[in-house]
């Protein structure tokens, strides 16, 4: 694995997703670019997710048994997916003359809060990490997984071997974290809908936290909020294909950057409600107070101008808490404070969000959104704002039409290659 004598060693991570590991053929090719990137010099650490749909398998197998499995063992599942493809992986690996070795999570102490399902990533002993590079062997890790204080498997979200493969990065000092997947980069909508979706070069950390908190499942959020803290640079590269991908970093040179840099949608979220409350001091508090309690994410917040004292509180959650949210909520409405208060849970809606750093300095952006929508004839439920990010929810049933038109408003369309004259 010696580098050309000249050539300046780098330390970098590939991480492979789903698709890319998908089957033997396609982890055969995963290790031909690991063994091709150690015979160019570079020294690899490898990050990887389960095969493409195994977590899912898991998710409906766990859910045939009980409609809310226990936590603890959820996870003891989910995490099985990783240690079949690190296995795998390694395998093939030696095949093409590559030392390497597996681990899982709790092999080099990848240490997790106890959160189980979405638990944080709070430390990773590099030096574990580094002892075996320094041993000429290529380490094959497990993403999404971790180990709690008690020594319990802990998981880290749906999406989450990004994050892993980020703070491996982190903890060893790479120089670059190259996350391989099935799309040649960061597009600006998502290509697999919007077919005249533009690869960007370059998206800094600001704007990337945005698109991925906000839908752009290309990268896991919490992997870019690590980057952006440890200045670990990602690259976002195909699998399947050669190219340069695209860099997210924080050098950011590019003056010429558009108003818009990309149109994002979540549809995996709900709308819940409490109508008729007393509009007085602490009413928000009590209602979302217990649902931050149970680690629910609270997205956007609407509360209706008072009428005769009362008020009506609106808020999004991801999907998939709908269901505790209501029951907290139900519990917070049998107080006497809250008598004549309705509960209320909403799916069928969707988030699309329009993100680029160049809003801070162009007015004009929220009105050219809500003119395009209008036109579409869409109906605007909620709406939130930063400096960089205007977001609405609407009927999930428009939700790919405004993202087309939305991106067409903003100009982001590729242009038309023009043909060649006669
Ligand atoms: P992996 O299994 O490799 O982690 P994911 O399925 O998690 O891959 O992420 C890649 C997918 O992200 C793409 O297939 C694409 O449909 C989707 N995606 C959403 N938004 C974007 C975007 N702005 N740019 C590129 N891909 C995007
Ligand atoms: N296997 C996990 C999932 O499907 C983690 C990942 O793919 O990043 O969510
Ligand atoms: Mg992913």
């Amino acid at each position: 694995m010696g580098s050309k004598p000249g050539t300046p060693v780098r330390l970098v991570v590939h991480k492979y997703g789903g698709t890319s590991v998908g089957s033997i053929e396609r982890i055969q090719a995963v290790a031909r670019k690991v063994a091709t990137a150690c015979q160019s010099g570079d020294r690899v650490v490898v990050v990887v997710s389960a095969m493409s749909g195994e977590t899912n398998r898991l998710t409906a197998l766990a859910h045939e048994i009980s409609s809310h499995p226990a936590p603890r063992e959820f996870d003891v599942l989910l995490a099985s997916g990783e240690q079949v493809s690190i296995a795998l992986l390694t395998m093939a690996l030696h095949e093409y003359g590559i030392k390497s070795k597996s681990f899982l999570a709790d092999q080099i102490r990848v240490r997790t809060n106890n959160d189980h399902i979405r638990a944080r990533i709070e430390k990773i002993d590099g030096d574990n990490v580094l002892s075996v590079i320094n041993d000429d062997i290529v380490p094959v890790i497990a993403g999404f997984q971790g180990v709690d204080d008690c020594g319990d498997i802990t998981t880290i979200g749906r999406g989450g071997s990004d994050t892993s493969a980020v703070a491996v990065a982190a903890a060893i000092e790479a120089d670059e974290c190259l996350i391989y997947t099935d799309v040649d980069g960061v597009y600006t909508a998502d290509p697999n809908v919007v077919s005249g979706a533009k690869r960007l070069a370059h998206v800094n950390f600001e704007e990337m936290l945005e698109l991925a908190s906000l839908g752009a499942k290309v990268l896991h959020s919490r992997a870019v909020e690590f980057a952006h803290k440890f200045a670990v640079p990602i690259r976002v590269l195909s699998s399947f294909e050669e190219g340069e991908g695209t860099l997210i970093s924080q050098n950011d040179t590019d003056l010429e950057r558009p108003v818009i840099s990309g149109v994002t949608f979540e549809k995996e979220i709900a709308k819940l409600t409490v109508s008729n409350v007393n509009d007085v001091p602490g009413v928000a508090f009590e209602i979302l107070g217990p649902i931050g309690n149970a680690g629910i994410v609270v997205d956007m917040i609407v509360q209706n101008v008072s009428h005769r004292g009362h008020t009506d509180l609106s808020f999004t959650v991801p999907a998939g808490d709908m269901a505790v949210a209501l029951e907290i909520l139900e519990d917070v409405a049998k107080q006497e404070a809250f008598t004549g208060s309705v509960v209320d849970g909403a799916q069928g809606i969707a988030k699309v969000t329009v993100v680029g750093v160049g809003m801070r300095s162009s007015a004009g952006v929220a009105r050219k959104m809500f003119e395009t929508l209008a036109e579409k004839n869409i109906n605007i439920m909620m709406i939130s704002t930063s400096e960089i990010k205007i977001s609405v929810v609407i009927d999930a049933s428009y939700v790919e039409l405004a993202t087309r038109a939305l991106h067409s408003a903003f100009d982001l369309d590729a242009k038309p290659v023009a043909s060649e004259p006669p």
